[in-house]
């Protein structure tokens, strides 16, 4: 398959950005710094990307996106890490779902029903895979705080000494505005 002709324009780009690019800190001072991080937990989809909507500015917060906005298995390792890995660890964490999610309009077992059809998944094969979809029908501010609870209920974060903030907000996409959600 030929390359896609859009990477090119990103080559491009990268030429612009490199022109006016100061260097970035070391990982040594960044794990030196004396500031907790916080890390918001998104969709994949760019209608609801905080680094627009609460034009977030560079390295204020760390942005952690796959489709639905999870916790799963895979975000809790990067808050393990980020919070071993540095002086002050995770401060914060904000979980941040959107409304016409294309997660929760659809549910596991059609992305099955799916799999088998796109992928030519022989039976058995694709069955009890996890996609992450939410219950149809569930309202965004449900899903937000049960995401907020995987974090509260995580063995290390959820217990640690120096607390955790765990925050939820839902992002309309119709309006661009953010609204909390209060476990
Ligand atoms: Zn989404």
């Amino acid at each position: 398959m030929a390359p896609d002709p859009r990477v090119a324009n990103f080559l491009t780009r990268n030429a612009s950005f490199t022109a006016s690019y100061t260097p970035a800190p070391s990982m040594a001072d960044i794990i030196k710094k004396r500031e907790p991080f916080i890390v918001i937990v998104c969709c994949t989809d760019g209608r609801g990307d905080p680094r627009a909507f609460f034009n977030l500015q560079e390295n204020e917060a760390v942005v952690q996106a796959n489709c639905g906005g999870r916790v799963t298995p895979d975000v809790l390792r990067t808050l393990h890490v980020l919070d071993l890995l540095s002086n002050d660890g995770v401060g914060t964490v904000i979980v941040c779902h959107h409304t016409d999610c294309g997660m929760i309009n659809v549910s596991d077992d059609e992305m099955i029903e799916i799999g088998k059809k796109k992928w030519g998944a022989k039976k058995g094969k694709v069955e009890g895979m996890w996609f992450g979809a939410f219950e149809k029908g569930k309202a965004v501010r449900e899903n937000v705080k049960g995401e907020m609870e995987v974090v509260r209920r995580d063995r290390w974060l959820g217990k640690r000494v120096l607390g955790l903030e765990v925050l939820g907000f839902v992002l309309d996409v119709e309006t661009g505005k953010a609204e909390e959600v209060k476990l």
